[in-house]
């Protein structure tokens, strides 16, 4: 969740300066270099992404008969199954692989005091600033954020070229240590940290407004400096609970789904006979009234989460804070990415509830972005949901033989996040047949449809046999089944919406009794026997394969 109830803002202020990246090559996250992994910003390459999402019915505007509404977004016929499968995998992940977490489905909405508890109500603010000019909205810290990341990309810049000056001699870290322009650029930038830092926690905006100004930040729109102040603005929606508007009856949409399972800590504990350490898991719909909505579904109004949080004994809650910080960077590299795509960006400065804070960030085709949180909450939410309801929220240890309220590690991924991710990275023109060929090399579990079936032609009995294939197969995996077109054509729109394996019947399979088998990624072709097919798409499309790799 991203809520600092002493500095009334949302953590994302406060994470500056300490980004962990991972050395070439090495396994692990724990080196403190500024050689950052091969530049992937690239807008077009976005566009392509975003229209292709469209084209082969991904993702759609919500509402694009009505000229569609902003920062809110549909999910067509093969991006729900490819959400339904990010969402599964996290999902056996957390709760089938791991006997002491439980899932739980609670109702977005909940008594409006649990958002006077939780602080949201008080401090789930984002910082807006207005350009007179344009009159577009922008988030204060979010200009500032993005001056900030110039700055690391110069810093970036100016180590490269002296990587390449020095050649094997190259003492990256001391270089970045001594160099007086490197200096400077990470001294602006933790200055400016200090003085967001300062403005947001006093509620003097007039600092953060003086800082835009004095940096010389245009709007990117009217190009002008014409700023409004610094407002503080709540992301909750609100909405009635009965017919009658009379004010006291206002309910929130959640703007995170945590709140949902620290409230029902009692009751999962109680009735699944819980004992601590233990995790409670859930996936489900959060509403936030985004200031700034961009980057297509990064930012949105209404999207998904999957949050797991894990409830242990005090003065254990570091050693599990690492614990799901390997655990879950392990998940996310499982799926196949190059892990010098990912990175740790460590809070520095966190709230006073808080004792250990890490977002796990991908690079996107435009910079690195977070796409999960790992926070180490202390007794914070359950402590306020304790004082709030008046009622005890304890945890008695039959092994120490006291009560105590539980210490929490949270971690909090999006999904419509994990689902850009996963089309950015997978989404590729292979240029090696000569005609550039647009794939999507999903991992084969996530694929929203594991095979095709595919007659050659539409006659001499190829779709009867087609047919026979796919009704055996399609009880056990999503197939499809097509025989329009030339087969070359049909290979082209498998491989464009991730499909793993094409199986194609021929004259031959009539009487061979077997098929051609087509791979996504290479075009390898093979035949195999028709009996093996079951087999061969659970060996390589099922999940299992991946949750064991965990
Ligand atoms: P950000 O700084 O990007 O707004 P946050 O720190 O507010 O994120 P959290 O409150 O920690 O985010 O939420 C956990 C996860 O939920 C984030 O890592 C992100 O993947 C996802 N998330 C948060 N806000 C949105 C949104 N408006 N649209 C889509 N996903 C979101």
């Amino acid at each position: 969740m991203s809520l600092q109830l002493t500095f009334s803002t949302s953590d994302r202020f406060f994470r500056k300066s300490s980004f962990l990246l991972w050395p070439t090559g090495s396994g692990a996250p724990n080196s403190r270099t500024y050689l950052c992994p091969a530049n992937m910003q690239n807008e077009d390459l976005f566009k392509q992404v975003v229209a292709h999402a469209k084209e082969y019915g991904f993702v759609f505007q919500s509402s694009e008969l009505y000229d569609g509404l902003s920062a809110v977004y549909d999910y067509g016929q093969n991006g729900v199954e490819l959400k339904k499968n990010i969402r599964e995998y996290w999902w056996r992940s957390m709760v089938q692989l791991h006997q002491n977490i439980v899932g739980l489905d609670s109702a977005i909405f909940m008594h409006p005091r649990i958002w006077k508890a939780s602080g949201h109500v008080d401090g789930f603010n984002d910082p807006m600033i207005d350009n007179k000019d344009s009159k577009k909205r922008y988030r204060a810290d979010v200009l500032l954020e993005d001056y900030q990341e110039k700055n690391r990309q110069k810093i970036q810049k100016e180590v490269e070229k002296a990587a390449k000056r020095f050649g094997a001699s190259f003492d990256e870290s001391m270089f970045i240590k001594t160099n007086p322009r490197i200096q400077e650029l990470a001294a602006a930038n933790e200055r400016i940290d200090q003085i967001l830092k300062d403005g947001l926690e006093s509620g003097e905006l007039g600092i953060v407004k003086s800082l835009i100004e004095e940096l010389g930040i245009v709007c990117p729109v009217s190009g002008t400096k014409n700023w409004t102040d610094v407002r503080q603005f709540n992301l909750m929606y609100s909405t009635q609970m009965s017919a009658t508007e009379n004010g006291e009856d206002s309910l929130y949409l959640r703007p995170e789904t945590a709140q949902g399972i620290f409230v029902n800590f009692l009751n999962v504990q109680k009735t699944g006979r819980m004992k601590i350490p233990f995790g409670i898991a859930q996936t489900g719909k959060a509403f936030r009234n985004e200031i700034v909505a961009r980057q297509f579904i990064l930012r949105m109004k209404e999207f998904e989460q999957m949050e797991m949080q894990f409830f242990c004994k005090p003065g254990t809650e570091l050693t599990w804070y690492s614990h799901w910080k390997e655990a879950r960077m392990k998940w996310h590299l499982s799926l196949g990415a190059d892990v010098r795509h990912y990175r740790f960006h460590d809070h520095v400065k966190m709230a006073h509830y808080a004792n250990a804070a890490v977002d796990i960030e991908f690079e996107f085709p435009f910079g690195f972005k977070e796409v999960e949180g790992i926070h180490s909450r202390t007794d914070f939410d359950l402590g306020r949901h304790e004082e709030f309801s008046g009622k005890k929220i304890r945890y008695f240890d039959p092994e120490s033989n006291d009560s105590y309220i539980p210490y929490v590690v949270e971690t909090s991924i999006g999904l419509d996040r994990m689902f850009l991710l996963t089309l950015c990275r997978c989404f590729k023109t292979d240029l090696s047949g000569g005609e550039p060929r647009t794939l999507l090399s999903l991992p084969p579990a996530l694929a929203p449809i594991k095979a095709a079936i595919l007659p050659l032609i539409k006659k001499d009995g190829l779709p009867e046999l087609a047919e026979r294939i796919f009704n055996d197969l399609r009880y056990d995996f999503a197939c499809y089944y097509e025989e329009k077109d030339t087969i070359g054509k049909r290979y082209r729109r498998m491989d464009a919406i991730g499909t793993p394996y094409c199986i194609t019947v021929d004259h031959e399979s009539l009487a061979q009794e077997d098929v051609t088998l087509r791979h996504r990624d290479s075009m390898h072709q093979e035949r195999v026997k028709i009996s093996a097919l079951r087999d061969i798409l659970s060996a390589n499309t099922g999940m299992n394969n991946l949750l064991r790799s965990l």
